[in-house]
């Protein structure tokens, strides 16, 4: 298979195994899409194919595990990365094998505690719900879940950082691997996140962040009629804990592998982990029978959003 939905396939040649998966899911895709008759919401035109399917990124087939055989298959890469998710108590992961660093438990559930932040911010009570496929769990719903977690990031970050092109990447270590090293946070103490931290997090630069007082007007806005916020701090708080929470939750989205010391380069978690569309993901999981990163590697290794595989 050369091409996937109208994109090139970039590295490992496919097995025919998943080339024959593929080609149903994108037969699938073109007989919905033609019924569908999809218009254009800004031009009012028909809708492409393409556009409908909604892939900004050549698919590609590279790195270990299944890529190797050509078994599987990453999508958007840019735009979704490997992330720390919670299945139940465990928390889970990319794996990069001897050269690199598993983050802890302890770690993993310090960046999931950000995605409950953001999603508590937003609706009072709500926690984030980034689990593994529950028995018999339809693809539309794993989904919205994981969706809903990643709008909380770019809404909370929104507060305090500047929005920037879906896909790009922030080029600098992240600060909280420069507070502490590895462990990188071990206190969540309001204390230590209104006080400590305000020291190293305000540096970061301006040409990301919005002036501070503009994003602690918005927040203080944000706060006025929500009590159970206000409880948990002021708006300079809030100020600090989502400067400090973008550079906890950014160190697994880092770009390629992990290595033994801070990512360089990191996605933005500004624009979220999600940009597969939920027909596209129904259809590989559904019709293709593959199985998705994010939620079907059991709760150790589930994260890795833009992956695509064969059932073992
Ligand atoms: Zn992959």
């Amino acid at each position: 298979m050369s091409t996937f939905l109208g994109r090139p396939v970039v590295g490992t040649p496919l097995h025919q195994d998943l080339v024959d998966r593929l080609t149903l899911v994108e037969q699938n895709l073109r007989a919905t899409h033609a019924n569908l008759a999809t218009i254009d919401q800004l031009t009012g035109a028909p809708q492409s194919f393409e556009d409908w399917v909604g892939l900004k990124e050549s698919p590609t087939c590279t790195g270990g595990g299944l890529h190797r055989t050509g078994r599987a298959i990453d999508l958007d890469v840019n735009r979704n990365p490997y992330i720390a998710t919670r299945t139940g108590t465990s928390f889970g992961g990319e794996n990069p094998g001897p050269n690199g660093v598993v983050l802890t438990s302890f770690q993993r559930s310090q960046v999931v505690a950000v995605y409950d932040r953001a999603a508590d911010f937003l609706e009072q009570g709500v926690t984030a719900r980034v689990g593994g496929r529950a028995s018999n769990e339809p693809t539309a719903d794993v989904w919205r879940r994981f969706a809903a977690v990643s709008d909380a990031l770019t809404t909370y970050f929104a507060f305090c950082f500047r929005q920037f092109p879906a896909g790009s990447f922030l080029d600098r270590p992240p600060l909280a691997f420069l507070l502490g090293g590895l462990p990188f946070i071990d206190d969540v103490s309001p204390t230590f996140a209104g006080l400590a931290n305000r020291v190293f997090v305000d540096n970061i630069p301006t040409a990301e962040r919005l002036p501070r007082a503009d994003a602690q007007q918005s927040i203080a806005a944000w706060l006025a009629d929500r009590p159970d916020l206000q409880a948990k701090g002021d708006a300079d708080f809030w100020y600090f804990r989502v400067l400090l929470d973008h550079e906890i939750v950014r160190i697994p989205m880092l770009s390629g592998t992990p290595g033994p010391v801070a990512p360089l380069r990191t996605r933005r978690p500004g624009n979220g982990f999600l940009s597969l569309r939920p027909h596209l993901v129904q259809a590989l999981c559904d019709v293709g029978g593959l199985r998705w990163g994010a939620c079907d590697f059991g709760a150790g290794e589930n994260g890795d959003m833009m992956h695509f595989d064969l059932r073992h």
